[in-house]
């Protein structure tokens, strides 16, 4: 059976030139979890022509309440992968490139220039400062969503006067592990849900020029009062479009900063001390081993660690430790993050 876009065609802005452009569009999904859900899906089923998924994560049971795209007999399966089975049944016209591989600063630029437009549904602030640093040196598009417990934030980047980037707005990238993500802070489904419709809305509107989009404002989202608040979001007053003047070059990743390992006393034998940076609620909940010290100390500078020690840094499910080993690589100390955290650990024994 072939796909039917009548009831989108039937928009007086679309029509059959505007779905014959979103046929011709390409556009970069980074994040295949609970904000890459609903955009694949709605993209997908609206007939955009080419959709590229990156994400370098396996399907886990918990993500499911905020991940409808995939069913708990997927456990354990790349994201990518079971996206692109999906996608296929909802619209098989549609090409889906599935990449099982972070976005990291060595394919960021080439990847988002090759796109018409980048969808960022990460959940973590160092591959949303990397999207926006790319798409900036790109000159493409982007949409932005992150989500935090009971709230949301919308945001959009063109290449083109009037629009802020992330950096016109903070300089200097948020760390992650200072706000907590989806696997450690909690969410119910729907707010991704709500904030990944959203993002697919003003990505149709971009692709097709109609609406306003956002322009030079950040929407906030309260779901437990139903509130919204939309902020002025000014570009830098030197930045020069389409360039902002905080952005040089995207920085190269430290290679060996993660590590996998098969279990904590694999740690012991390679030599490295234990730094687990969970809260202490958690450790109290689940022990694990090794000196504790949580990841709010590490960032501030506080933790009682020495320079002469190899260290590991281990916590729930990688994301954390991996934030506060980069910041401690950055002031000298040696050391690295336990990949994928102790629930790897738990899911590979
Ligand atoms: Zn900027």
């Amino acid at each position: 059976m072939e796909p039917d876009y009548s009831r989108q065609i039937a928009l007086k802005e679309i029509g059959p030139a505007g779905q014959a452009l979103l046929e011709r569009s390409r556009v970069l999904v980074v994040g295949a979890g609970g904000l890459g859900s609903p955009v694949l899906q709605y993209l997908a089923g609206a007939g955009v022509g080419s959709l590229t998924v990156i994400d370098h994560d396996t399907l886990d049971p918990s993500n499911l309440h905020r991940q409808p795209l995939y069913g708990l007999e997927d456990a354990g399966r790349t994201k990518v992968e079971l996206a692109a089975a999906a996608l296929a049944k909802l619209n098989p016209r549609v090409r889906v490139e599935a990449r099982a591989e972070r976005l990291g600063p060595a394919n960021a630029v080439d990847l988002i220039a090759d796109h018409d437009l980048t969808i960022d549904c990460s959940d973590n602030f160092r591959t949303k400062f990397l999207v926006n640093d790319a798409a900036v040196l790109a000159a493409r598009p982007a949409v932005f969503a992150s989500v935090y417990q009971y709230e949301g934030q919308l945001q959009v980047y063109k290449p083109d006067p009037g629009h802020a980037c992330l950096r016109c707005l903070w300089p200097e990238a948020t760390a992650d592990g200072v706000v907590g993500n989806c696997a450690e802070a909690g969410v119910l489904g729907p707010v991704p849900g709500a904030l990944g419709a959203m993002q697919a809305m003003l990505a149709l509107e971009i692709l097709l020029g109609i609406g306003t989009q956002l322009r030079g404002e950040v929407l906030l989202f309260d779901f437990q009062r139903f509130s919204t608040l939309s902020l002025r979001a000014p570009r830098h007053h030197a930045c020069d479009a389409p360039r902002c003047c905080r952005i040089g070059a995207i920085e190269a990743d430290d290679p060996d900063l993660e590590v996998r390992l098969a279990s904590l006393d694999e740690a012991v034998a390679r030599g490295w001390a234990i730094v687990d940076v969970r809260s202490a609620e958690e450790v109290a909940a689940r022990p694990a081993a090794g000196i504790h010290c949580p990841v709010a100390q590490i960032l501030s500078g506080e933790a009682p660690l020495a320079r002469d020690v190899a260290y590991v840094l281990i916590c729930a499910t990688g994301k954390r430790s991996l934030a506060a080993a980069r910041a401690l690589r950055g002031r000298g100390y040696s050391v690295r993050s336990l990949a994928g955290g102790l629930a790897r650990l738990e899911r590979d024994r």
